[in-house]
């Protein structure tokens, strides 16, 4: 798609009846182009949002009601706790699980996430298909490409699409998928209801984003993997988190350096988010407090070759040491 579409109304036919366009709160060309090619990579049906965040309000709208109990993986998205906490005013509770284990046997919901960000732990998923709840899947930091999360056993995988599905940080855009087709009904009402429709602009971002995510991804992998083995052996680095697969990693140093290695990088920017072509990183703490090390630095792996990548770090590690 080359030229977007940003109207937001679409006239009636000649008999006045509608076409598959309307009002673009319901839903847009370039929305409806995105969640295609989401729907062939994930094997169910995709909807899109106006961001993670409003996927995952969408999620918890349509899975809970006053009275339900979601099981949350410890150390996921910390953003994902603070929207269903928001939700305890009516009637939510949230309980935090470490998800390499079973969940609570009494929720009602189980919200994992792979690998968890920033902690980079996975889900346990012969615990999670045991229980009976309904199962979400923050698939945002393994992607299609190393998760099929409805094919392990989730009821709906969500993506923050404004990371490695976009691709190219200039998209804020959320994504859901379900092969559940009356929860899809259900989550295209209160999408449309809710008012969290993505942006047209973002929707086509994203479609263009998609065709090279196996690439981009692939490669953002295999240099993390390779920087994590290097980490590891730093003198500097007291602690490597990496899943094994995927471009997210962490690492910790002395809680007073992380803020002189985080701003001493040329190539890797000292910025929030992750999953772009450019790699980044920043210490956590300055966003999540105690719940995580003082010391912890996310980096996300871009697509810069390998060696520039280990030389800018090796030089802000030296700060460290
Ligand atoms: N899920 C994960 C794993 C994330 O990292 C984020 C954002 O950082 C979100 C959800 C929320 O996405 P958004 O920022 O697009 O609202």
């Amino acid at each position: 798609m080359t030229v977007v579409d940003r109207s937001s109304v679409w006239p009636y036919d000649e008999n006045g009846e509608p076409g598959p366009f309307v009002y673009q709160r319901y839903g847009h060309p370039a929305g409806a182009e995105a969640e295609r090619l989401l729907s062939e990579l994930e094997g169910g049906s995709a909807l899109v949002f106006g961001s993670g965040t409003a996927a995952i309000t969408a999620c918890a709208f349509a899975l809970c009601g006053p009275g339900t109990t979601v099981a949350l993986a410890e150390g996921a998205y910390y953003g994902t706790g603070v929207t269903l906490r928001e939700l305890e005013r009516w009637g939510l509770e949230v309980v935090e699980y470490d998800q390499t284990g079973p969940p609570p046997g009494t929720a009602d919901v189980v919200w994992i996430e792979s690998p968890s960000n920033p902690l980079l732990t996975v889900p346990n998923w012969d615990a999670v298909r045991a229980h009976p709840g309904r199962v979400v899947c923050d698939a945002t930091a393994a992607t299609p490409v190393f998760l099929h999360a409805l094919d392990e056993g989730a009821d709906v995988v969500l993506h923050s699409g404004t990371k490695y599905l976009s691709g190219h940080s200039n998209a804020l855009i959320g994504a859901l998928v379900t092969r559940d087709e009356s929860l899809a009904t259900r989550l295209l009402e209160l999408r449309t209801r809710l008012g969290l429709t993505a942006a047209p602009d973002a929707a086509a971002a994203l479609a263009l984003g998609l065709p090279t995510l196996e690439l981009r991804v692939r490669r953002q992998s295999e240099t993390a993997a390779e920087l994590a083995r290097r980490l590891a052996d730093h003198p500097a680095v007291l602690r490597v988190r990496y899943a094994g697969f995927g471009g997210l990693l962490s690492f910790d140093v002395a809680d007073e350096a992380a803020r002189s290695v985080e701003t001493s990088t040329t190539a890797i920017l000292n910025a929030t988010s992750l999953g772009g072509v450019h790699s980044s990183m920043e210490s956590r703490y300055r966003w999540e407090g105690d719940r995580i090390p003082r010391g912890l630095i996310r980096l996300s792996v871009g697509l810069e070759d390998v060696d520039e990548l280990w030389a800018d770090l090796e030089q802000a590690l030296a700060r460290a040491s």
